[in-house]
């Protein structure tokens, strides 16, 4: 029977260790911390967004980074397989808005519970409280590990799943990218990935707490290209923005294509003309008032002062005052709200990290390292990354299962 070491007790190292012992072999699963699957407990504000309902064609959209390479991956154990997994092992899980699939009682602890049932039914050996320092390897093929306490493990694979490196609480610290650097891989900068961003506009730090529904943004680069344009919900915070949106187009940064700028159409849903009516008619129903009390129907609250200060028309001018030109430059301050990008917030913030160990040195049908033999990589360790909904934890559930099931293979063959 082949001996199989997984590191790493997040969704990638549990379901490869999973599909290890579900095809024979023997497997020890190493988390440093106290309990296995400490991220995926928070995942989803508690709830686990698992993974998408989507069909393939638009899963794979929504990998930003590597899609191709995941290909293999996801194609043998796709969202429906991850559907049916939990499913059909007393996880019921329901489809929400956005094809996102969460389990019907709304706990990621039921997801958790589900993997360690599934687990402990295989025998596979859980070490708590065990974190690994180093890996062993000799004649460019892996065979173990060495413990934080020196102990070494012996096996015929080992299967990296250490996680990134945002909320380090949770146990990945970007120790898995330490070492995977020493044993010869290239390991693409890690960055913070669906992240908040900060912005330069000082007015920004009166909006703290305000958040908008129904608006568009715009995410354009230096070039003034827009690389990203999305509907939806975003926040103001002390430092700039956060909230849907703006994790999603954190994603589309580039080092290379800043600065960055954020353009918000408060009033997507009008064209320039309906707006301009629209406007026309406040101002004729508040025709008498001074600017700054004529907006209460345009805006929220708090939004008034800034949007009177960025039009340059003085709040206490009357509305009768107001000239076209003033109308028409408060008229595009609506639809072309705009800010300045001047980086995101670290990785103690970010959902994910963008960027990590190579994939270009990774096989994609085995996740074997291509570098060295029998050493396997799974889940966000990999330079993969892809938009909120269920996505990121897909990558690790898929990585994870054909890194377990090709390590068993791998062994068995070559016995
Ligand atoms: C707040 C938040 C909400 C999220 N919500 C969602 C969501 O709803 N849907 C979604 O798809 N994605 C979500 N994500 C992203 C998702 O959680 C990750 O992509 C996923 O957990 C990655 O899985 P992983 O197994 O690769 O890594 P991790 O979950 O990070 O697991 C890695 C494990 O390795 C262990 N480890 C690290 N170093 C060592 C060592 N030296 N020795 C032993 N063990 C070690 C760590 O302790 C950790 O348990 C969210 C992330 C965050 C932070």
């Amino acid at each position: 029977m082949s001996k199989i070491i997984v590191v790493g007790g997040g969704p990638a190292g549990m379901m490869a260790a999973y599909a290890a012992a579900s095809n024979g072999a023997e497997v020890v699963l190493l988390e440093k911390n106290e309990k296995l699957g400490k991220k995926l407990f928070i995942t989803g504000k508690g709830r686990c967004n698992v993974t998408n309902y989507c069909d393939l064609e638009q899963l794979f959209r929504n990998i930003l980074t590597n899609p191709k390479f995941l290909n293999s991956s996801i194609r043998q154990f796709t969202n429906q397989d991850v559907y049916d997994f939990f499913n059909d092992r007393g996880c019921a899980l329901k489809v929400e808005r956005g094809d996102r699939v969460f389990p019907e009682s709304d706990h990621s602890s039921d997801v958790i519970r589900t993997m360690e049932k599934a687990l402990k039914e295989l025998q596979v050996k859980i070490l708590l409280n065990t974190g690994v320092k180093e890996i062993l390897v000799k004649d460019e093929k892996a065979y173990g590990v060495k413990l934080e306490d020196n102990t070494e493990l012996e096996g015929d694979s080992v299967i990296l799943a250490m996680g990134g490196k945002s909320y380090v609480s949770t146990g990945s610290d970007g120790y898995g990218f330490t070492l995977a650097h020493r044993l010869g891989h290239h390991v693409v900068t890690p960055q913070p990935g669906l992240v908040p961003l900060e912005v330069r506009e000082g007015w920004v730090k009166d909006l703290q707490g305000l958040s908008l529904r129904n608006v568009e943004l715009k995410l354009i680069n230096h070039n003034g290209k827009v690389v990203y344009k999305e509907l939806g919900e975003m926040l103001f915070t002390h430092f700039g923005v956060s909230g849907p949106l703006i994790l999603s187009a954190s994603s589309y940064l580039k080092e290379k294509e800043g600065p960055y700028i954020l353009r918000i159409n408060l009033k997507p849903g009008l064209s320039e003309d309906m707006l301009d009516a629209r406007l026309l008619r406040d101002f004729e129903e508040n025709n008498h008032k001074e600017f700054k009390n004529a907006l209460g129907k345009l805006f929220p609250t708090k939004l008034i002062p800034v949007m009177v200060e960025l039009s340059g028309i003085p709040g206490e001018q009357k509305v009768y005052d107001i000239t076209r030109t003033q109308r028409l430059h408060f008229l595009k301050q609506i639809m072309e709200l705009t800010m300045t990008v001047t980086g995101t917030r670290g990785f103690q913030e970010a959902i994910i990290t963008r960027g990590g160990v190579d994939v270009k040195e990774i096989n994609p049908s085995t996740m074997e390292s291509r570098r060295v033999r029998d050493l396997y990589f799974a889940g966000e360790m990999l330079d993969c990354d892809a938009l909120t909904g269920g996505f990121n934890l897909q990558i690790a559930w898929s990585t994870g299962n054909l890194a377990g099931t090709k390590a068993e293979q791998k062994s068995w063959e070559s016995e």
